[in-house]
């Protein structure tokens, strides 16, 4: 086993990670800014270096902080949580030259999926169902080949930046008329934000829902799912509510997706946790992107499975087999997830300032996962998430009733969070007989 862990982050995940440690015996590590110097993972860890002056997300993302932390300490392995530097293939490879583990898969695999050219390959060799499209880059200078792909797809198409995330780089067409216009505008956005202007296309799907399945696998030939989750509650593309198991699948489809996403482990000798993302549309599924880190969404599905998935990343980065099997994993009831946000209910804008009174809800099945406390100052650099309240029970129903009372529970003051929000959303007739596509919130807020 891992003798000793650096946490390459902070806030709630840091603390996550942190316990998955401490059950393992690994001694940890954490690294802040100097105006973390406060924080619970700080505080809860066995040391502590500080990384950066400033008090921006740059501290964060300091690789050569965090590399020389990891000597100074000695540590054996580095944990980059989600988010900052987790899906960096360039910090893992630093990483490991330096002679640290990364807990996660190889650079090369990072690399694989952040290129959703090569992603989308790699899956439909393996058999996973990918959305019908241009199989491979748009052309940059052929517009007849353009044109024919899209007519050979149908419209509606989507036009995607192949280095594309956090739902930047997208434009939907409807018509020829302005297929090569936004390609160009396309190009030039990606060329301008993610540095590389390579696009594909998509068949664009009207009403889908987002379900995705978790996975591990050890790199040793062993790869098991925990299921699924719906995440289609979604604003901008950002995740707002999440559930385990996603209600109202077609059965054969999802066992089938299910084995196509180990298959596609094995394949690739995926090592780690990693998320298959998909849209799912009239009973199928169709594989959009990976992702290559622990989620934030990933406590519904260890409600539901029992599977403690950091404590699975950090035995695999030691070296180790899974400690599972498929035929372990036994899924026992619904898990919802709420995301907690220091943010306008109304208006989205993120709302730093003091946290003048926290108190969290507990009970049996209520889990809340949050490095905050009372008197903590959300700081304005990061995104606004400030906690994530998870509800498990034995029916949908039952987890559904315990996130209301959890939400009545929780008291936030001091700052504008979307406590209020996730309050009307749990009540909600449609969500509460789920199934709900990626638009149903927007159009509830009225915001298209
Ligand atoms: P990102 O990495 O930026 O999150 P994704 O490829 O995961 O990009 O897509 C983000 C979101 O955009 C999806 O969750 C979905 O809402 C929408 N989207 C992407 N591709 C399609 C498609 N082919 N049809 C309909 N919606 C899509």
């Amino acid at each position: 086993m891992l003798d000793k862990v650096l946490i390459a982050n902070r806030g709630e995940i840091a603390l996550r990670v942190l316990r998955a440690c401490k059950e393992l015996g690994i001694k940890t590590v954490a690294v802040h800014s100097k105006a973390d110097r406060e924080l619970m993972h700080v505080r809860l860890a066995d040391e502590a270096v500080c990384i950066g002056p400033a008090s921006s997300a740059q501290s964060y993302l300091n690789i050569p902080a965090l590399i020389s932390a990891a000597e100074v300490t000695d540590s054996s392995a580095i944990h980059p949580g989600y988010g900052f530097l987790s899906e960096n293939a360039n910090f893992a490879e630093q990483v490991e030259r330096s002679g640290f583990v990364f807990v996660g898969p190889r650079a090369e695999t990072i690399r694989m999926m952040g290129d959703k050219v090569s992603a989308i390959s790699a899956m439909k060799a393996a058999g996973v169902p990918t959305v019908p499209g241009s199989d491979g880059p748009l052309p940059e200078d052929n517009d007849e080949a353009i044109l024919a792909t899209a007519q050979r797809i149908g419209y509606p198409v989507i036009i995607k930046a192949a280095a594309g995330g956090g739902g930047r780089g997208m434009r939907v067409v409807h018509s020829e008329g302005s297929l090569l216009s936004s390609v160009s505008v396309t190009r030039n956005e990606a060329s301008t934000s993610f540095g590389d202007g390579t696009l594909y296309m998509e068949k664009f799907l009207e009403n889908p829902r987002h379900v995705e399945v978790q996975v591990l696998a050890d790199g040793q030939g062993n790869a098991i799912h925990l299921y699924d989750r719906d995440c289609s509650l979604q604003r901008r593309h950002q995740k707002v509510l999440e559930e385990a198991p996603a209600p109202h699948l077609e059965p054969q489809a999802r066992e089938n997706v299910f084995k196509a996403c180990i298959d596609a482990c094995i394949e690739i000798n995926y090592r780690g946790a990693g998320t298959f993302e998909f849209l799912y549309e009239n009973g199928q599924f169709f594989f959009i992107e990976m992702n290559t880190r622990v989620q934030v969404e990933h406590p519904v599905s260890e409600m539901v499975t029992g599977v403690d998935i950091v404590k699975e990343q950090l035995r695999i980065a030691s070296g180790l087999p899974l400690s599972i099997t498929q035929e372990d994993v036994q899924l026992n009831g619904h898990a919802f997830e709420c995301r907690i946000n220091a943010e306008d209910s109304r208006t989205f804008m993120p709302s730093p300032g003091k946290i003048e009174l926290y108190h969290a809800p507990g009970g049996l099945g209520v889990r809340m996962d949050s490095h905050i406390y009372t008197g903590y100052s959300v700081p304005p650099h990061y995104d606004s998430l400030i906690g994530k309240l998870i509800t498990w029970g034995a029916s949908r129903e039952t987890a559904l009733t315990r996130m209301r009372n959890a939400l009545d529970e929780l008291l936030v003051e001091g700052i504008k969070t979307n406590i209020d929000l996730q309050k009307d959303l749990v009540r909600d007739s449609a969500f509460q007989q789920g199934g709900v596509n990626i638009h149903y919130l927007e159009k509830k807020l009225g915001l298209t």
